[in-house]
């Protein structure tokens, strides 16, 4: 397995996924399919117009479920544009929106749009805060959330924190893609990628030390090569 360009794509008993980009800090974009059903991953800026192109406004509204891995701009970029875009084509059918307990940014823009548009807002938008490793199902898909470690700088430069940061294990129909997300090496994502049809796995440090960040190289492959797929991803370009 070597670095593709994207977008990458990938496909398994009528179970694909669709990276059109993941690049650290500017943007990710994820489109996962089951069968005839579509879920978004980590929206990040520029995913209303690789959605348009890939699937046109009426799969785009019938969307039901995003998933956001944590709060940094790099991934949830695009949701403001996305929740808007629903609400000037009408879209009738709820929404929910999974992500880790804690992540302000999330209820922030649900937040604000919902005052902006408070009284034209055509479809019901459940945020889903996950506080716990518990397998749920969105129609044919199963879920599995995970806890990984990912951390960013405080404005000083040198102090961190810890985001509230999350993988998931994707099943349908006995196949199963795991995304890890951002991440440090951790425990979590080494167990859940393990035996996996496909695993998407961060590779955002930029040199060979090891930091609570993002993964080497080789701590991203020695986790890739654990499933019987990979994809490396989250880059620096
Ligand atoms: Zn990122
Ligand atoms: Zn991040």
């Amino acid at each position: 397995m070597t670095i593709q360009k994207y977008p990458l794509t990938w496909t398994k008993n009528n179970f694909s996924i669709k990276i059109f980009c993941s690049i650290p800090n500017i943007a990710t974009g994820i489109l996962l399919r089951a069968e005839n059903s579509y879920f978004v991953i980590d929206p990040g800026d520029g995913i209303l117009r690789d959605l348009n192109k890939e699937i046109g406004t009426q799969k785009i509204l019938s969307i039901t479920d995003i998933f956001i891995t944590h709060g940094h701009h790099d991934h949830v970029g695009g949701v403001w544009s996305l929740l808007t875009y629903l609400r000037v084509m009408n879209k009738k059918t709820p929404l929910s929106i999974h992500y880790p307990k804690g992540c302000v940014e999330i209820e922030s823009i649900f937040n604000a749009f919902e005052r902006v548009y408070s009284k034209s807002i055509s479809y019901k938008i459940e945020l889903k805060s996950i506080t716990e490793k518990k397998n749920f199902k969105k129609k044919n898909l199963i879920i599995k959330p995970f806890p990984v470690i990912h951390k960013e700088y405080y404005s000083d430069g040198a102090k961190t924190r810890q985001v509230p940061a999350l993988g998931y294990n994707f099943t349908f129909d006995g196949t199963k893609i795991c995304y890890g997300g951002d991440t440090s090496y951790c425990k979590e994502l080494v167990v859940h990628a393990k035996g996996a049809d496909l695993a998407v796995i961060e590779a955002g440090h930029d040199d060979d030390t090891p930091d609570d960040m993002h993964m080497t190289l080789n701590e991203a492959r020695s986790i890739g090569e654990s499933a019987k797929d990979y994809f490396l991803v989250h880059v620096p370009e």
